[in-house]
């Protein structure tokens, strides 16, 4: 057990962890199950186009939502994009900052603005009293994020659309398998929106969908992730290629099954870090609405620099060194970002709480991947970390990181699914 402060690895002590600890890390389901469909998949020889797979799964899922469509697709963002298009909207679409790049990007590409609102700082999700004040005469839509899988105000948010005739998005990436007053998330507003990446809490590799109970938009949304084809040599409407492959359809079937398992690891990890992180001073772990369902895939912090005296990005640092890959999800808030950033510039005005937020989160690893054991010895650093607050921040801010970050970062870290997705969002 590391006593000392020099017993941190940026200070020379030896690394907690052999082997990185990722956020985000993908949870699987039944090796056998999974290996048995790969096999009838190539005795099938039918990959994709709305193969038996695909199908079954789109099937299972408006089963278990309890909504009338399900429309699986390649990824999150494609089905954000082709929910927003099949929706109209156009001009000005007000979102959180405080969220993935995606919800802006998927805008952006199809040249309609995002306009940046400010969250609750209770719930991190958008603030319904700031959205009436963004609305102009341009604006066509709301898009809500459920951010960590913790649902919008959504009463509210319906409230506001149907006054100004909005149409009303949920980015619901985070919320697959979480409830609303007990109604599952993705059966609300005009359709909302999942995402099935690796490090959400249910994957398939790669993929998404919309869910709807509007059969109308559905049947749009179906010929538009399919090129417009209405049958065989027929396009009737402009299109993409946002279809789910059978690979990706049978990973998500197989992981399905696994649901109940992954959230009862999740939940007793977040029980763990809060029976771990309870008392420490300047820490606060977000809550959950225990009465409704949830997939705790999240395991957030919010860090309050006066009392903790070390900065959050000297504790993210720290972690790091102890290959624990902690991160700051989601600064800077995407109003920071490019293109926004540049067209923008003074959107951080209005965003006060988002810049707050934004400035004091930290996301730790969980998932099935990690344990109590783990989950241990990662909230000892954190609380010697923070014992030894002051002199840690005067050793980190005097002269850069200690040790280099690189040197007991290993090899497993490279992969990292958010180290990679963070290095694509740079090279844009
Ligand atoms: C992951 C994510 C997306 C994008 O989903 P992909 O499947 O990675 O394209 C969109 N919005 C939010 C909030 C996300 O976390």
């Amino acid at each position: 057990m590391k006593e000392h402060i020099d017993d941190l690895a940026i200070f020379g002590g030896l690394p907690a962890f052999q082997e990185a600890l990722h956020v985000g890390r993908p949870n699987f389901g039944n090796r056998e199950r999974l290996l048995m469909r790969i096999d009838d998949m190539l005795n099938r020889k039918w990959l994709s186009n709305n193969g038996p797979y695909v199908q079954e799964l789109e099937r299972r899922i408006a089963d278990m939502i309890g909504v009338r469509n399900c429309i699986v697709m390649c990824n999150g963002t494609v089905a954000l994009e082709i929910a927003i298009r099949a929706l109209e909207l156009k001009g000005e679409v007000i979102i959180p900052s405080f969220t993935f790049v995606a919800t802006a990007h998927a805008l952006q590409w199809q040249e309609i603005t995002p306009v940046f609102c400010d969250i609750d700082p209770d719930t991190h999700t958008i603030d319904p009293l700031c959205i009436e004040k963004m609305i102009t005469p341009r604006t066509t839509g709301i898009i809500g994020v459920h951010l960590w899988g913790r649902p919008c105000d959504i009463a509210a948010l319906e409230e506001i659309a149907a006054a100004h005739r909005l149409k009303l998005l949920f980015d619901a990436a985070h919320g697959f398998g979480c409830s609303y007053k007990n109604r599952m998330i993705g059966s609300f507003g005009n359709a909302e929106v999942f995402s099935f990446h690796p490090t959400k809490f249910f994957n398939t590799s790669e993929g998404g969908a919309i869910v709807t109970n509007n059969d109308v938009l559905a049947a749009k949304i179906r010929l538009m992730k399919n090129f417009g084809f209405s049958g065989y040599d027929n396009v009737i409407y402009v299109g993409t290629n946002g279809k789910m492959n059978e690979f990706s359809a049978l990973m998500g079937l197989t992981n399905l099954e696994s649901l109940n398992d992954f959230i009862a690891i999740n939940q007793n990890n977040y029980q763990a870090y809060r029976q771990e992180l309870g008392s420490v001073p300047g820490v606060s772990l977000i809550d959950y609405d225990h009465g409704e369902k949830c997939n705790y895939q999240y395991v957030v912090l919010e860090i309050d620099e006066a009392i903790t005296q070390v900065t959050r990005d000297q504790l993210v640092e720290i972690l790091r060194a102890e290959n624990v890959l902690a991160r700051r999800y989601f600064y800077p808030g995407c109003h920071r970002m490019e293109p926004y950033r540049s067209h923008f510039p003074h959107a951080g005005l209005v965003l006060p709480e988002t810049e707050r937020v934004a400035k004091r989160v930290l996301s730790l690893p969980t998932g099935t991947a990690v344990g109590p054991d783990e989950i241990r010895k990662i909230c000892h650093i954190l609380r010697l970390a923070i014992e030894y607050g002051p002199q840690a921040r005067e050793r980190l801010s005097d002269h850069g990181p200690a040790v280099p970050m690189t040197k007991h970062i290993n090899a497993g870290a490279r992969w990292s699914v958010p180290t990679n997705r963070e290095g694509q969002a740079l090279s844009i």
